[in-house]
């Protein structure tokens, strides 16, 4: 190499700039420079990660070219394929390409601090095999809060981790793991790194089915996909999709010798799910969920990059594992609203895995009992395939679905004490049907989509409503202890006695809360074995999976919850399923209101009725007559599906045609509100000038919730029948428009948004 002819390489930084950086490789490097490499650069003064994107770059026309700094991996730490898949977020959802890369790697490998990780041997904390029974357990942590909850967090993370991962991201102290090891409850060794924590953990032997006709049928077509074949798996709830995934994972894996990604939600990331899949594949299975440590992350990202592993489990991101020769991906319950990543990069796990399926040559199953209108639409246009399971396997029925009219029932939902008193939050009939589960030692589940003793505080005299200082949000009001929470930056205050706004004393609880509900079937069934599930009492990641044993034990007759109750669940002994207000959501300001409410509903009435004594189902709602309420008792996807897609179409919203939600943001109310004018105006001159084919833009407008973690917010929305359109339009704004360095403006722009809130 000579001095007039310097190697020069492109690298992508984490930085939120539309461009990548020329970088010189003058010096002494332990490794090759190859495209997808891992470099330290100098970079504004400190030193940055990333990431070799060519190894052949032109000298820049201005500036002075640095050196690249170090080159710590022998390979490449992305191949080509994840590489232009990065590349494809990068354009399509309008972020850096560095940007994107960080949220593809390990969170190990992106920091500049540490670019060698350590993977030699660290302490790992062990729960003890024989697991305690229910009644040990409330004995043994009766006056130890805090070691029950470092012991329950351990099991739910498979039974180990490291120590490191307790203390100092979990934050647990260290006399709390010192008294369990005392305690014998325990053991802390220091251990040769293996940090799947999942690896001890015995997977259920899941008992052999034999599949139905209709699953060989649905198995059969995918064995013979061509390359990139995506097929929309529409299978009632019930119907056996998994033991599907897994014959088709047994073929693709097991006899192609192929490897293949496997998505869930999150919150269905439980052992149950995970056990199904390790009961077959065993140590083949490497399982990425967001309890994991970063070190344990690292390992599962590095055993798939090896080759050791050849399934991914896991949410959201496990659609960049680093597997090579995929031939599947599989996203079960496609419709979830979270496989939308909230931050930048924006990217929606189903479209990206469609994406990257494409790209290798791999077929794609999304799997779903309501699949999104999205999917459902491009399954209708034969762009996808569509399989169906319209039976429940063994010959279960659908769960008869009743409706309870609580306007009739109900003409208020509160008495002047504040307290609502069981009759009138558990109809009759629901009542009566509760009390002849209990009488036949059956199981019941009941749904309320809140948290909380009661939704919120209210004057009797002026109807003000208790809100959150820093975000347009209602406070929620929990009894213990006693305290008034806004669920969106966490904010905390004491229960107002007096009214802030007339004075008046006389404040009135509306709503309802888990815990309140709970309270109440308790004194109403005093003998009944109640459970709750919702996110106070599952702050220990995967707790809930604990109660969900103790379900499938039989030892619950009433599982109480929110949402997270309604995905999944398959217990044969729950025969009814009770959803105490089906209205909450369906009035919320999103063109998807309806449609979350109508999957919510057919998802948990898909609980009831799983065996052979068959179920049924009883909403209480005051909109019996909306067909969120109505398809869901007939089970009648079909037709919600016509009449929410006609609802779309004055004014047009997906999936009739493509959105992109541009939020402006900032300290200061008037600041936020004239970039959001200006930034529409200039959005408005360029689409003009242009002459963008049709493109519209609504807006601005302050956003649903306007203000968040103290930032205001203004929205505006680009409409358009031509994907390209938004990502032209959406480019150039974001490049050129500028954004004053003030009161903490911002701009974000959010591409196939799945919330307008
Ligand atoms: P889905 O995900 O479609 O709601 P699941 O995959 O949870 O349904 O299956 C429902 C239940 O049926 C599970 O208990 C599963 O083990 C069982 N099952 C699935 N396929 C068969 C089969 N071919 N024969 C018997 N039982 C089956
Ligand atoms: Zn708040």
């Amino acid at each position: 190499m000579t001095d007039t002819a310097r190697r020069l390489v492109e690298v992508a930084l984490p930085v939120p700039l539309f461009q990548t950086f020329v970088y010189s490789l003058d010096g002494e490097y332990e490794h090759e420079a190859r495209v997808g490499s891992r470099v330290l650069v100098p970079f504004r003064k400190r030193q940055e990660i990333g990431i070799i994107v060519a190894t052949d770059a032109e000298l820049p026309k201005r500036g002075v070219v640095k050196a690249v700094s170090a080159i710590p991996d022998a390979e490449p730490a992305l191949d080509d394929s994840l590489l232009s898949l990065s590349r494809w977020i990068s354009e399509y959802y309008v972020v850096p390409l560095g940007v994107v890369l960080r949220s593809v790697l390990p969170a190990l490998l992106t920091g500049a601090a540490q670019p060698h990780p350590n993977v030699k041997t660290r302490r790992v904390v062990r729960i003890r095999d024989d697991i305690p029974t229910l009644l040990q357990r409330e004995k043994a942590f009766a006056r130890a809060p805090q070691q029950r909850a470092l012991f329950e967090l351990v099991e739910s993370l498979g039974g180990a981790t490291s120590v490191e991962h307790l203390l100092e991201q979990l934050k647990f102290s260290p006399s709390v793991l010192k008294s369990l090891e005392k305690r014998a409850l325990i053991t802390i060794e220091r251990e040769r790194v293996e940090r799947d924590p999942f690896a001890t953990r015995v997977g259920r032997s899941e008992a052999r089915h034999v599949p139905t006709v209709r699953q060989v049928a649905a198995i059969e077509r995918m064995k013979s996909a061509r390359p990139g074949e995506v097929f929309l798996l529409h299978g009632v709830t019930g119907s056996g999709k998994t033991l599907v995934y897994i014959e088709l994972l047994k073929e693709i894996v097991e006899r192609r010798g192929k490897t293949a990604i496997v998505l869930v939600p999150e919150i269905a990331l439980t052992p149950q799910t995970v056990d199904r899949f390790r009961a077959v594949f065993g140590d083949e299975v490497a399982v990425l969920h967001s309890a994991l440590s970063d070190g344990e992350r690292y390992d599962a990202w590095l055993a798939l990059k090896r080759g050791e592993k050849r399934i991914a489990v896991g949410a959201r991101s496990a659609v960049f594992a680093p597997l090579s020769n995929i031939g599947a991906i599989i996203v079960d319950e496609e419709h979830e609203s979270s496989y939308k990543q909230g931050e930048t990069p924006r990217y929606h796990a189903r479209e990206t895995a469609i994406v990257r399926a494409t790209q290798e040559g791999a077929i794609v199953v999304l799997g779903s009992a309501t699949p999104s209108l999205e999917t459902w639409t491009n399954a209708v246009a034969d762009k996808f395939t569509l399989l169906s399971l319209p039976e429940r396997v063994g010959g279960a029925s659908l769960p008869r679905v009743d409706v309870v009219d609580l306007r009739r029932l109900v003409p208020d939902a509160t008495d002047s004490a504040g307290h609502e008193d069981y009759q009138r939050v558990v109809s009759t009939p629901l009542d009566a049907a509760l009390t002849a589960r209990l009488m036949k030692g059956e199981q019941s589940i009941l749904l309320l989509n809140r948290r909380g003793y009661s939704a919120f505080v209210q004057c009797e005299t002026c109807g003000n409503v208790a809100t959150c200082p820093n975000c347009s949000i209602t406070l929620t009001y929990h009894r213990s202890p006693e305290r008034l929470v806004c669920h969106y930056c966490m904010h905390q205050e004491e229960p107002q006695r007096v009214c802030k706004r007339c004075g008046g004393v006389t404040l009135r609880r509306r709503g309802l809360g888990t815990q309140q509900v709970e309270r109440l079937v308790c004194e109403r069934f005093p003998s009944a074995r109640v459970a709750r599930m919702d996110v106070d009492t599952t702050s220990g990641k995967w707790a809930h999976a604990e109660i969900l044993d103790r379900v499938g034990a039989g030892e619950v007759d009433i599982l109480l919850g929110t949402q997270m109750i309604a995905k999944g669940l398959d217990f044969p002994n729950v025969t009814l399923v009770g959803v105490i207000d089906a209205d909450v959501g369906i009035n919320l300001p999103d063109f998807r209101a309806s449609e979350r409410c109508f999957q919510l509903l057919s998802q948990v009435a898909g609980r009831a009725g799983r065996g052979a004594r068959g179920g049924e189902v009883l909403i209480q709602t005051r909109v019996p007559g909306h067909h969120a309420v109505t398809c869901a008792v007939t089970h009648d996807y079909a037709t919600f599906v016509t009449e929410e897609l006609a609802g779309r179409v004055h004014p047009p919203y997906p999936p009739n045609n493509r959105l992109a939600n541009i939020v402006f943001s900032g300290t200061v109310e008037p600041s936020v509100a004239n970039l959001a004018i200006a930034g529409t105006e200039w959005l408005r001159r360029l689409v003009r000038s242009r002459e963008s084919a049709g493109l519209t833009i609504v807006g601005p407008a302050p956003s649903a919730v306007e203000r968040i973690k103290t930032r205001w917010r203004w929205h505006v929305l680009m409409k358009s029948e031509h994907p390209h359109e938004l990502t032209r339009v959406g480019r150039y704004f974001l490049e050129r428009f500028p954004v004053p360095a003030r009161d903490g403006l911002r701009v974000t722009f959010d591409r196939d948004p799945v919330t307008l809130l």
